[in-house]
């Protein structure tokens, strides 16, 4: 049985459907933080799904879930995300995304559990030195967020020479999209991210989408992202895990589609896909954000065999879809 940490959230979700639709036995366990039990409910007919709500600060809630189920892999999603928040908090952002995933990593090795898939993230690489990103790009986050994420990956190799464990760091570029059967989507409170803000605005008439910066060293002076699609994303996760399984050897892929999209393309695009003439207002920058980021993934592609396949309209199209029907 395969354990999703944080599956109840947006990536861990479409990552449980696809590993349930593959006829994988799953446990999720989320603490429905920022989480959604509408998810949970939504994956139950899928497939051989069990759920356990409980929160990895906690030692004994995520040692029992070892003890109750027979678990051979870890997908670790669980985690808090948000930069902003990370700046002002740092305390709650070492706490559960450093300590939490110590109680993970215990409770995996206390039962001989050694292979385990992560969430890591591009914003490991800080302000880029040069674009397209490649996994050997020098490691210097600029916020408290990237900072746990890129702790993790290290107390990761130091698991591995002292217990054994195995590990795939799967670093994400933007990740984008709903599920195509609109079982799932995205679905933050408070909402920060590009496509599903530029979406709301269609749907809640006060909400007045803005862009964050027009005077980027960049074509057309909006930042320039990659936009890799979260079924791309799961089917991402699968491809970790088989490479686990087959090989027992820890390595670590930028997962992105190799393509960047500015601020614009990505409103002109939802402008197209959705028919509407969508509100815009000009705001200054956002504090921290590069200009310019997007992927070499070619090493997710030699050694893991996945690419991206999907296509930005493809993902504007399903994120359209799924925002509606909260609607
Ligand atoms: N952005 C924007 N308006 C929004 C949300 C985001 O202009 O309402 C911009 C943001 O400044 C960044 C890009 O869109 O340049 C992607 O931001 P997002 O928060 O989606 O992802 P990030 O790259 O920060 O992880």
């Amino acid at each position: 049985m395969i354990l999703i940490t944080g599956g109840a959230g947006y990536i861990g979700g479409h990552c449980a459907i696809h590993f349930l639709e593959r006829g994988k036995e799953i446990v999720i366990f989320d603490n429905l933080e920022n989480g959604h039990i509408e998810t949970i409910n939504a994956l139950k007919n899928i497939g051989n799904l069990h759920f356990v709500k409980g929160d990895l600060r906690d030692i004994d809630d995520i040692k029992s879930v070892f003890k109750q189920y027979d678990i051979d892999a870890v997908i670790h999603f669980a985690g808090y995300i948000q930069v902003e928040e990370s700046v002002k908090n740092p305390s709650k952002y070492y706490k559960n995304n450093i300590l939490g995933t110590l109680n993970l990593l215990d409770s995996m090795i206390e039962n001989n559990v050694k292979n385990i898939v992560f969430s890591s993230t591009c914003a490991v690489y800080g302000e880029p030195e040069y674009t397209p990103l490649d996994e050997k790009h020098k490691k210097n986050p600029l916020n408290p967020y990237g900072r746990t994420k890129l702790m993790i990956e290290n107390i990761l190799d130091d698991y591995e020479i002292a217990y054994g464990l195995k590990s795939v760091k799967l670093r994400y570029f933007n990740v984008a999209g709903a599920d195509s059967k609109t079982r799932t989507g995205e679905w933050h409170d408070p909402e920060t991210h590009l496509i599903p803000n530029i979406l709301k605005s269609v749907f809640e008439k006060d909400n007045i989408f803005k862009i964050f910066g027009t005077d980027y060293d960049t074509f057309d002076g909006t930042c320039i992202r990659d936009y890799v699609n979260v079924e791309d994303m799961a089917k991402a996760h699968m491809k970790a895990y088989l490479y686990l399984k087959e090989h027992q050897k820890s390595d670590v892929f930028n997962i992105g589609t190799e393509q960047g999209n500015s601020v614009k393309e990505v409103f002109d695009t939802a402008k197209s896909v959705t028919g509407k003439d969508i509100k815009v207002k000009l705001e200054p920058r956002r504090d921290g954000d590069a200009a310019k980021l997007f992927a070499d993934a070619s090493k997710a592609k030699k050694i893991l065999d996945w690419h991206s396949e999907k296509t930005l309209e493809e993902s504007i199209k399903t994120a359209y879809l799924w925002e509606k029907s909260r609607h």
